[in-house]
C-alpha cells in the first residue's frame, strides 16, 4: 500500500476550478459532530440560503443515528445541536463550520455528549473565571499506518534531536503542521502556537488560552481540523497516547489552568489549594483522562519520557516529571497557572475541563 493516499493525488487544479465559482449569495455550512466512540468526529454540509451571523442562525438538524454507531435501527434520528460557529477555511468564506451537541430522539443528551454536564460545570463556576491552554499531541502515520516517513520496516535513530528540531532529518511533516496552524486561525479557533516533538512525525499544537466551555469548544474544532488538513495531504493523525511501544515518547494533552485569583498577587496560594484538592482525587482524574477510562494512559504515564507513573500523584515546580507542574515562572512570580501533565492525547477535553473545574473549584470530593 502507498502510503499517501489515492484521494490527496487527485489533480488539485481541478478541485481549484470548482472552488473558485462563485457561490450566487448562497452560503454553505458543515455541521460537526462527536460520534458514538467519543473519539472520531462526522461532518455533513448543507445550503443556507444566507450568510449567518451568529450560531442563533443556524439550524438545528438531524443525521441517522444507525450510520454513525448511534443508535438502533428504530427511532434512529438523532439531533445536531449547533452550539460554536467558525469560518470554514477550506472553503472560504462566507461558508462555516459550526460545532454541535447531540440529542437523542427524546431531546435528551446522548450517552457521548458530555459536553451537556460539562457546560453545567462551567456555568457554576463561571465566577472564578476559569482559563485553560490545551496541548494536544499527535503523530503523522502513512496509510499503512506506519509512523509518517519512518523507515520501511525499521527505526529511526534515537529521540535527542527531534523536539522542536528544524532539518529533513529531523522533522517530517511540517507542511501538515503549519497548514493546520493557518486553518485554525482562519477559522477563528484560539490557537496559541506549535512546535514539533520529541519522536520524529510527532507533533504538538496549542489552544488557548480560553476561558470555561470555549476551551474544549476549540479543541474538538481544532481536531476536526487536524483530521481534514490530513485527509488532504493523505496522511492519518493518530491521537493514540503510546503509539509506539518502546524508547519513544507517548502523545499527552497536558492541560493548563487557572482562576483569576491564581493569577492575581499571591495566586500561588490558591494554586497550591487546588493541588491539595487534586491530590486527594488522583484516581477520579486518572479515569476522565482518557478514552477508556484511564487504560489507555497506563500505556503512557509509565515515569519515563518526562511522565509520572499513573499510580502516584506528584507536584513541583519545573518539574516535567510530575502530574503537576508550576511554570518556573509562576513560582518565581508568585502567581499564574499551573499545569495537569496528566491527560492523554486521546482525552475528552469536555471530561478533563469538567473534572478539574469539579474538584479544584466546585468542591465535589471523593464521596459526591
Ligand atoms: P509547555 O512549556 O508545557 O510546553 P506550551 O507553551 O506548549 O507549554 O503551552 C502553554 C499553554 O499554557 C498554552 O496553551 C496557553 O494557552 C496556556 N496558558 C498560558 N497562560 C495561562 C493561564 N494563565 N491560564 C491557563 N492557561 C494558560
Ligand atoms: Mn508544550
Ligand atoms: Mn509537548
Ligand atoms: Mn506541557
Amino acid at each position: 500500500m502507498s502510503s499517501v493516499s489515492l484521494s490527496s493525488q487527485l489533480d488539485k487544479v481541478q478541485l481549484q476550478r470548482y472552488l473558485a465559482l462563485p457561490q450566487r449569495g448562497l452560503c454553505q455550512v458543515t455541521y460537526v459532530w462527536i460520534d458514538s466512540t467519543g473519539e472520531a468526529l462526522r461532518c455533513k454540509t448543507r445550503t443556507l440560503d444566507c450568510e449567518p451571523s451568529s450560531i442563533e442562525d443556524i439550524p438545528e438538524w438531524d443525521f441517522a443515528g444507525t450510520a454513525t454507531y448511534q443508535s438502533e435501527g428504530s427511532n434512529s434520528d438523532m439531533y445536531l445541536i449547533p452550539v460554536r460557529m467558525f469560518q470554514d477555511p477550506f472553503t472560504r468564506d462566507p461558508n462555516k463550520l459550526v460545532l454541535c451537541e447531540v440529542l437523542n430522539f427524546n431531546r435528551e443528551p446522548t450517552e457521548q455528549n458530555t459536553r451537556f454536564t460539562c457546560s453545567k460545570a462551567m456555568e457554576a463556576a463561571q465566577h472564578f473565571r476559569p482559563w485553560f491552554g490545551m496541548e494536544q499531541e499527535y503523530i503523522l502515520q502513512g496509510m499503512d499506518r506506519h509512523p509518517f516517513s519512518w523507515p520501511q520496516g525499521g527505526f529511526p535513530g534515537p529521540q535527542g534531536p527531534y523536539n522542536c528540531g528544524v532539518g529533513a532529518d529531523r522533522v517530517f511533516g511540517r507542511d501538515i503542521a503549519m497548514s493546520h496552524y493557518k486553518a485554525c486561525m482562519y477559522a477563528g479557533v484560539k490557537i496559541y502556537g506549535t512546535n514539533g516533538e520529541s519522536m520524529p512525525s510527532q507533533w504538538e499544537f496549542q489552544v488557548g488560552t480560553c476561558e470555561g466551555i470555549e476551551m474544549p469548544d476549540h479543541l474538538w474544532m481544532a481536531r476536526f481540523l487536524l483530521h481534514r488538513v490530513c485527509e488532504d495531504f493523505g496522511v492519518i493523525a493518530n491521537l493514540d497516547p503510546k503509539p509506539v511501544q518502546g524508547p519513544w515518547s507517548g502523545s499527552g494533552c497536558h492541560t493548563n489552568f487557572s482562576t483569576e485569583a491564581m493569577r492575581e498577587e499571591g495566586g500561588i496560594k490558591h494554586i497550591e489549594d487546588a493541588i491539595e484538592k487534586l491530590k486527594k482525587r488522583h484516581a477520579h482524574h486518572i479515569c476522565c483522562y482518557d478514552m477508556h477510562g484511564g487504560e489507555d494512559n497506563k500505556r503512557r504515564l509509565t515515569g519515563h519520557h518526562v511522565t509520572a507513573s499513573i499510580d502516584q500523584f506528584s507536584a513541583g515546580t519545573a518539574n516535567r516529571d510530575a502530574s503537576i507542574r508550576i511554570p518556573r515562572c509562576v513560582g518565581k512570580d508568585g502567581r499564574g497557572y499551573f499545569e495537569d501533565r496528566r491527560p492523554a492525547a486521546n482525552c475528552d477535553p469536555y471530561m478533563v475541563t469538567e473534572a478539574i473545574v469539579r474538584t479544584c473549584l466546585l468542591g465535589e470530593t471523593n464521596s459526591d
